[in-house]
């Protein structure tokens, strides 16, 4: 078994590492300072996606993405995961599901969204429907030729710089029907209820957005009607295998700076690190974040180049983000307390992790939705996709 990174994706990690210390984190103070980037700073940012070539890294190159396997995405968005503030938000990457689409919602949607010339952003949550999607209370009924969507959005992440979003529906307000459109910003009837703050900082907005009477044709139905939930599916299989590589990424920071900040921080004539109850902090964090981070890349590895069927990716990618975000949690934490009052203050990015890893355990399915796709799982097929090996029969 060999499992060394091949040059080719040890080089894309490499250069992801240098995206993020060169462009993201000079960017830090200031997305902090100002809840966001300057418009000058925004556009330099983006410039610099596409000169690195760090744009729509999820897609094929036909489409105008960079047409790396999910293995080598994980690898990337790990080492962009180091930065606070969301800033691996900026390299733009279009949802998945968009992939689905006809060539002439390609053209209209997703190329131009590879190339930064538009946007996406994904509303699926509502004010009664969170972890059960199936409450979803926007619906599309049939109006002559159109379709006519009504309800509201909530934490619509990006909402602010999109200009389009998939929406996931009810057709007829059936969650049988449900179906995923493509709906262009600017249509009337689309309106921003509110920007809400958050515990974090982020680098976009997560805004509501109500959707009144907004008409859309045939052409902008994703997939086909009824398809809805397996689209959104792909969505959140995609997005918990990116949660993990990130909060491995953010929680690989935190431990360096606490080792890094335990050697030369002096208290009662000693470096702290010296004290077994400082160490053996350090020593939890650095076990776990190794355990965490091997199943993150086996299962991406499993996902990319193992063979591993949509099934048993959706059953290991809900373990891998249970498992990386809680880990995450539980390392910031003690980075925190291995800062002391100075991990309390905004300008250490160790406090900035510690809000913005929180909600990397509610996002995408909590924690208890992950254990319940991993417990039903159990009883549908038993635990060979926890407890197998790629090439083995057991
Ligand atoms: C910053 C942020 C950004 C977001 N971005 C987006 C986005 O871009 N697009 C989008 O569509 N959504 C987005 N969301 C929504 C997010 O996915 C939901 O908040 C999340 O899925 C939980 O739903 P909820 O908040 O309604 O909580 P609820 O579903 O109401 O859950 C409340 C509590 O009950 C628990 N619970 C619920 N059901 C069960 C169960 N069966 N067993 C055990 N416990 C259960 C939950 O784990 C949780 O602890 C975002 C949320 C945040 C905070």
């Amino acid at each position: 078994m060999d499992m060394r990174l091949t040059a080719e994706d040890a080089a894309l990690a490499a250069e992801a590492r240098a995206f993020c210390d060169e462009v993201l984190v000079p960017l830090e103070d200031e997305c902090e300072e100002h809840d966001g980037l300057t418009p000058e700073s925004a556009a330099a940012a983006k410039q610099a996606v596409l000169d690195r070539g760090c744009n729509a890294i999820n897609h094929a190159v036909e489409d105008g993405g960079r047409g790396y396997d999910v293995f080598q995405v994980m690898l990337i968005e790990e080492q962009w995961g180091r930065a606070t503030g969301a800033l691996w938000d900026i390299p733009w990457r279009p949802s998945i599901p968009l992939a689905a689409g006809t060539e002439a919602q390609k053209d209209r949607y997703l190329r131009p969204a590879c190339a930064g010339d538009r946007r996406d952003a994904y509303a699926i949550t509502e004010e009664g429907a969170g972890s059960d999607v199936s409450m979803v209370a926007t619906t599309a009924r049939r109006d002559g030729d159109a379709w006519v969507i009504d309800g509201e959005k909530w934490h619509v992440t990006s909402g602010d710089v999109a200009d389009f979003f998939l929406v996931h529906a009810h057709v007829d307000g059936d969650p049988a029907k449900a179906t995923v459109f493509l709906v262009d910003k600017d249509t009337p009837g689309v309106r921003l209820v509110r920007t809400p703050k958050y515990m974090h900082t982020f680098v976009f907005e997560h805004p509501i957005f109500a959707f009144d009477g907004v008409r859309v044709g045939d052409d902008q139905v994703l997939g086909e009607v009824g398809q809805g939930f397996e689209l959104t599916k792909d969505w959140f299989v995609e997005e918990r295998i990116m949660i993990g590589a990130r909060t491995v990424g953010a929680a690989t920071r935190a431990l360096e700076l606490s080792t890094a900040f335990a050697a030369d921080r002096r208290q009662f004539g000693s470096a702290i690190i010296d004290f077994q109850g400082v160490a053996f902090m350090l020593a939890d964090m650095a076990a776990e974040l190794m355990a965490a981070k091997s199943m993150l890349y086996r299962v991406c590895w499993d996902a990319a180049r193992g063979g591993a069927d949509r099934k048993r990716i959706h059953a290991e990618a809900s373990a891998v983000k249970l498992v990386c975000s809680e880990t995450a949690g539980r390392v910031i934490d003690k980075a925190v307390q291995i800062f002391g009052g100075r991990g309390y203050m905004r300008d250490q990015p160790v406090e900035r992790l510690y809000r913005e890893l929180r909600v990397d355990r509610i996002w995408e399915g909590t924690s208890e939705i992950q254990r319940v796709v991993i417990a039903n799982e159990l009883a549908k097929r038993g635990p060979e996709a926890y407890t197998g090996w790629p090439g083995s029969d057991g």
